[in-house]
């Protein structure tokens, strides 16, 4: 690695950044540090090669901070008839459970059937026990049924006459899958990767007609620099086309994108729903998380700049018509935060939902050159899966002996230990979020008395882990620690009261002048608008 020019420090911390990566050269240089690009870091460090991963944002900050959050099969590719692509996610399901289970945990889902409800329950049941029959090596419980009587007593949103039943499942959910893409980095590291959040990919270095390494600009202090990498693979999901163009000058036309929203509205159910959209029968999801309801989504052609998708009015709209038969009196003004995000999708024509979520791995042409490895679609859930399949793509590129793949029997850092039984409140909240890693936290904690208070009376979240975010989780801007280091963000306010203390701890660690910290909680604030974009 060659290190470039360096203009002013961002903070103290950041300003060598690059020139502190190990010598070039580097097996594999991952572009992308969403689920993907963070799986593939963990699984090429774990055995043994020598990675490097740039993340023009934050880890986790792209698409994968927009989804639904479940890890499942997926119900709705039965009538695709995309079993393998069930089949993997089942499986996956299972490993996450396993390797993370402070961040993924099991979810029951109820299929509410009324009076008028568009799909048949006799095909809902027979999918379900399909569903099953997949999912033969599972640990959650199997489906069961339940009465009308059972449906109404199981949630309040299905208290009405016009119930005839229900049909109940197992999948899971990832609370913060921000974290879980943080976890893979955090293991990718503590094996020996060099890892870069806000440091994008600008260019890439020839050699023989073949792509030799990366050239990376530090969004921090615009310095640069050139990285030598044996294989460069590319994990940027929707900036897929752009970032090949911008690298290569090609445009492959292989990704289809999608846009895809979701409501956050004051709890309207205590349990994890599916159901059909009154406008047109696709499948939604009612979800339960963090105090709220999440409703979504959508699944609509897009072809802008996956950073600037936004919920539109016409987005809104939908899903409040879509549900407004359980949920009659919801309306806009209860809506208190959107979500947007773009998905990735291997191009294939068809109604946007119908196209598959199956990933492709391409090494070299007709994508790219020789010496770039081409990651393409793919869901959260298969993550591990989909870096098993690209590490062993650049094995056999870089001609390293088969060496076996260790991520689906190697829990993640705050899966590594059982947590001690019994822990309540602030200790509870600590496990939820960084399992085993918790500890650390309350070390810090416990070294000073202003590192225990929390952070604002309406949350749980305490001062230290400020401190932990930016010791140890590669924390540089106010907007990684309230919305991909803690749950903050997903609160009522986004975690706006928490905003200002963390900021002041920020400044105090990473050196941040007031102007700095002003500029932190203005970009914050500027966040938390693009989410009620709709109401413009
Ligand atoms: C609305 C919605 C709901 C979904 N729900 C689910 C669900 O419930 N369960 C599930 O399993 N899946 C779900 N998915 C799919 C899932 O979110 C995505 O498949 C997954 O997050 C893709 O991860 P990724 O790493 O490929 O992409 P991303 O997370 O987008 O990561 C790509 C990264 O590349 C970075 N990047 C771009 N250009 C550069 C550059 N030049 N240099 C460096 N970095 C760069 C970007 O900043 C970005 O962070 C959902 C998707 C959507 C849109």
């Amino acid at each position: 690695m060659r290190c470039g020019r360096e203009s002013s420090g961002y903070n103290r911390r950041q300003v060598t950044r690059l020139a502190g990566i190990q010598a070039a050269p580097f097996d594999i240089a991952i572009i992308g540090g969403g689920i993907i690009g963070c799986g593939i870091a963990r699984d090429a460090a774990l055995r043994g090669l020598r990675v490097a991963l740039f993340e023009r944002s934050d880890f986790g900050s792209g698409t994968t901070s927009a989804s639904t959050r479940i890890v499942h099969g997926g119900l709705r590719y039965l009538e695709m008839l995309d079993f393998r692509l069930i089949r993997l996610d089942l499986r996956e399901r299972e490993t996450l459970l396993r390797i993370a289970p402070h961040l993924v945990k099991p979810l029951e889902f109820l299929i509410p059937f009324f009076n008028g409800t568009p799909v048949s329950p006799l095909k809902l049941r027979a999918g379900l026990a399909l569903y099953d029959a997949l999912s033969y090596d599972k640990s959650l419980p199997s489906r069961r049924s339940l009465s009308a009587e059972e449906a109404r007593a199981a949630d309040v949103a299905l208290r009405t006459p016009n119930v005839r039943g229900a049909a109940a499942y197992h999948d899971a959910r990832v609370d913060s899958p921000e974290r879980l893409a943080l976890e893979n980095v955090i293991d990718a590291e503590e094996h020996g990767a060099a890892v870069v959040n806000y440091c994008e990919a600008i260019a890439t270095t020839m050699r023989n007609g073949a792509i030799a390494g990366v050239r990376v600009r530090d969004a921090l202090n615009g310095s640069e620099a050139e990285i030598d990498a044996r294989a460069v693979v590319n994990a940027t999901g929707a900036w897929f086309e752009p970032v090949v163009q911008q690298l290569t000058g090609r445009r492959p036309g292989r990704v289809r994108s999608t846009k895809g929203i979701h409501i956050v509205c004051p709890a309207v159910t205590d349990r994890a729903l599916v159901l059909f959209s009154s406008v047109d029968q696709r499948l939604l999801f009612a979800i339960p998380r963090v105090g709220h309801t999440w409703i979504g989504t959508t699944d609509t052609d897009y072809d802008g700049d996956p950073a600037q998708a936004r919920a539109t009015r016409e987005d809104v709209d939908y899903l409040l018509k879509s549900v407004r038969g359980i949920f009659p009196s919801l309306g806009t003004e209860d809506v208190l935060y959107t979500t947007a995000g773009v998905r990735a999708l291997v191009m294939q024509g068809g109604r946007e939902s119908s196209v598959s979520r199956m990933h492709k791995v391409v090494d070299g042409e007709p994508l790219a050159p020789a010496g770039m490895i081409s990651v393409l679609g793919g869901k959260i859930t298969g993550y591990r899966a989909i870096a098993e399949d690209v590490t062993d793509a650049a094995c056999r590129r870089l001609g390293v002996p088969h060496r076996r793949c260790l991520t689906a029997k190697t829990p993640l850092p705050g899966g590594r230990d059982s947590p001690p039984a019994g822990h309540t409140g602030v200790m509870s909240h600590l496990y939820n979020l960084y399992g085993t890693r918790a500890a650390q936290v309350m070390a810090i904690a416990r070294s000073a008395p202003e590192f225990e208070r929390r952070l604002s009376p309406g949350y749980p979240d305490i001062a230290a882990q400020v401190i932990f975010g930016v010791r140890a989780e590669h924390c540089v801007r106010l907007s990684d620690f309230i919305r991909r280091r803690t749950l903050l963000g997903a609160s009522a306010d986004q975690g706006w009261k928490a905003a200002a203390p963390a900021a002041a701890l920020m400044a105090s660690e990473l050196g941040w002048t007031p102007d700095q910290t002003a500029a932190e909680l203005s970009a914050y604030e500027l966040e938390i608008e693009r989410t009620q974009a709709f109401r413009a």
